[in-house]
């Protein structure tokens, strides 16, 4: 499932093609994908023009002219892509934007698909797009990211894959980012010594930063705002890699259930007990 790498990337492709152009018209097939539930996106889309593309936790927001903002989730399976009208209209595209030509450029098409449906498309106005999620992790500093997760005694798995506690990591960026630190998994999360908050700061930047270098990974669905797919999935060192041997110490990777996520990671390399205990 996409996550702040993933999104980024989609951001970041989207950005020079999409912003400045005007949208001509725009056809929803699925009314159910919009939230609030019965708001009228294609009357509130004709005639305006993308400001601002960007990206919030594992939103993509899009900022209009008329000071109108709207976001879309990729959910599990989504898709934002931009298209050349002539191409083949994939099964379970429920949005279709029309966009006019601009400079010279041709018109494009702006197309949401999702087949699972836990995406979807959120219209928030004049509201702020992320008052509901926690911080960015990219400027989250070690002494913000460990007061947030002073105040939960939750495995610190299950910590950092709330979007209240930090924006935008999910199942594949938390183990590697668990991993790359040192740090078990099912250690509750208040209880992570100073020095294991530090490695785990700079190991979540140092794993995000990698991830958008090489555009993301693609398991099943995901691609960038042009169709391509991303190239982190060949450097995943725990991540799918379940009986693997550890690249650092060559043990089989082994993997656990925690709260129905797949949750992988090195018994040798990823301690239970903190240290001096
Ligand atoms: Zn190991």
């Amino acid at each position: 499932m996409p996550e702040l790498p993933e999104v980024q990337t989609v951001v970041d492709s989207l950005r020079p093609r999409l912003v400045g152009r005007r949208v001509v018209a725009a056809r929803l097939k699925r009314t159910d994908v919009v939230r609030p539930e019965g708001f009228d996106l294609a009357g509130a889309l004709r005639g305006r023009t993308a400001r601002t593309v960007d990206r919030r936790g594992k939103r993509i927001i899009i900022a209009l002219d008329d000071g109108n903002r709207l976001y879309i989730h990729l959910g599990m399976s989504g898709r934002l892509t931009l298209n050349e009208p002539e191409a083949a209209m994939a099964r379970h595209t429920h949005l279709v934007v029309e966009l006019c030509t601009r400079d010279g450029e041709e018109a494009l098409q702006l197309r949401f698909v999702d087949p699972r449906r836990f995406g979807g498309i959120w219209w928030v106005g004049r509201d702020d797009p992320g008052s509901d999620i926690g911080p960015e992790p990219l400027g989250l500093s070690a002494k913000g990211l460990g007061h947030r997760l002073s105040h939960t005694r939750r495995a610190i798995k299950s910590a950092l894959l709330d979007q209240a506690v930090v924006a935008g990591l999910g199942n594949i960026y938390v183990d590697e980012s668990l991993f790359a630190a040192g740090v078990h998994p099912l250690r509750a999360a208040c209880e992570l010594t100073a020095e294991e908050i530090g490695r785990l700061s700079r190991a979540i930047k140092m794993t995000l930063r990698r991830a958008i270098r090489h555009r993301g990974s693609t398991l099943r669905d995901y691609v960038d705002g042009a169709g391509e797919a991303g190239g982190y999935q060949a450097m995943h060192k725990v991540y799918g890699r379940e009986g693997e041997a550890c690249v650092v110490c060559g043990s089989a990777i082994r993997r656990l259930v925690l709260g129905g996520r797949s949750t992988h990671f090195c018994w040798r390399c990823q301690r239970v007990s903190g240290p001096g205990r």
